[in-house]
């Protein structure tokens, strides 16, 4: 995106307004989607996904009364969520979304509230370490597979159960539910019923384990429609950005 160079401020004041006016979509789309399913909005939490972005968006989401941000690579998060400190930003609620390698759990437990992305006994066990040792406690989400494709993460619906209940019997992690990323291609529907069926078995036996995130810019109002409680979406609000490699 370019923008005429001006006062810094100006640009500061511009893209507050942009975000603003990102947030406001969503939330109006949220409540659509929401009288549509005859859903309360109350029932949902938006966690803006923040990667790629600058540290100075979190300020203005957080001025903008967001709590809930959600990143999905362990370096960017722990030196954003390292530098939001050090400015003086408080109050967020740090999300987890992405891929995560085992070797990276002890890093992601030192600053992540919850973790959406857990999808296999390995990262449970390192996760839970990683916990322990930053004596914190520290949510996390089965991920599931909706595509068969697992290099894109998740666990297949089959071993949620499984994965759920070493989650459940860990020590320092709280079970709180499910998390999918829907197929890139096709419909989102039959995805979201799938993770839903698969929510409901995990709510079942933990019934603390009640979130349901699924839901991105494209894809939301299928996802509330179908369940979902935590949405994570990113460009429909903060714009696209380039990585950076
Ligand atoms: C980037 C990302 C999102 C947000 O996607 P948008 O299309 O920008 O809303 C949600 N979930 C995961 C796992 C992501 O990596």
């Amino acid at each position: 995106m370019t923008r005429k160079p001006g006062p810094p401020d100006l640009a500061r004041l511009t893209r507050r307004d942009e975000i603003a006016h990102g947030l406001s979509a969503v939330t109006e789309r949220m409540a659509r989607a929401c009288a549509a399913a005859g859903r309360d909005p109350a029932e949902l939490t938006l966690v803006v996904v923040t990667k790629l972005h600058p540290v100075s968006d979190l300020r203005l989401l957080r001025e903008l009364g967001v709590r809930d941000i959600g990143e999905n690579r362990d370096q960017e998060a722990s030196d954003k969520v390292d530098a939001a400190h050090a400015a003086g930003i408080a109050g967020l609620r740090v999300h987890f979304i992405g891929q995560l390698q085992t070797n990276k759990a002890g890093s992601v437990t030192r600053y992540a509230d919850v973790v959406h992305s857990v999808d296999r006994p390995k990262l449970v066990r390192a996760l839970d370490r990683g916990a322990l040792a930053a004596g914190r406690r520290v949510g996390a989400l089965v991920q599931v597979s909706l595509d068969e494709r697992p290099d894109r993460g998740g666990a297949a619906p089959s071993a949620a159960l499984d994965l759920a209940a070493l989650v459940a019997r860990s020590q320092s992690l709280d079970l709180l539910g499910v998390m999918a990323v829907a197929p890139h291609h096709g419909d989102p529907d039959p995805a979201f019923a799938r993770l839903r069926e698969v929510a409901d078995e995990v709510r079942g036996q933990w019934p603390a384990a009640t979130w349901v995130s699924a839901g991105m810019s494209a894809d939301l109002e299928a996802a509330i429609a179908h369940g979902a409680t935590h949405l994570r979406v990113g460009s429909a609000i903060l714009g696209t950005r380039q990585p950076l490699r």
